[in-house]
């Protein structure tokens, strides 16, 4: 499926050809700090399958728990989260932020991983008060 998507100020736009199978909420800690967030969803594709179209994003290196180094990109101006990759050569996977996809509402997460530090309150919020708007 093709898509396309970018940050909030538009600076930096993208698309790319994804698996609609390969839409994945990740739990740890570092995607709660870094999305300032319960959770961050990712679609996973490789390296060939995207395509930058305009903007330079910057690049965070975060040490995982694996003790891999992971590049983090996002938006200078907006701060946007755009995707993050393995550092070094070799073939590499993009993890596009979910939330930068114009066709975001088409790709429900299909998994969930580091579901042990997962906030435990997630799995109730259905019984939590609901406002339409603000
Ligand atoms: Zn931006
Ligand atoms: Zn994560």
């Amino acid at each position: 499926m093709k898509i396309d998507g970018g940050c909030h100020c538009g600076a930096i736009t993208y698309e790319a050809e994804i698996d609609p199978e390969k839409v994945g909420i990740c739990h740890c800690t570092d995607c709660q700090t870094l999305s300032g967030s319960a959770f961050r969803i990712n679609l996973v594709v490789p390296e060939d399958d995207f395509r930058l179209l305009s903007g330079e994003p910057k690049t965070y290196v975060k040490i995982g728990d694996s003790g891999a180094q992971r590049a983090q990109t996002f938006c200078p101006e907006c701060g946007s989260p755009i995707y993050s990759t393995s550092v070094g050569d070799g073939p590499k996977f993009f993890n596009i932020r979910l939330g930068t996809a114009r066709q975001r509402d088409e790709l429900p997460p299909k998994f969930q991983y580091w579901f042990r530090s997962a906030q435990r309150w997630l799995t109730d919020l259905d019984s939590v008060p609901k406002f339409e708007k603000q």
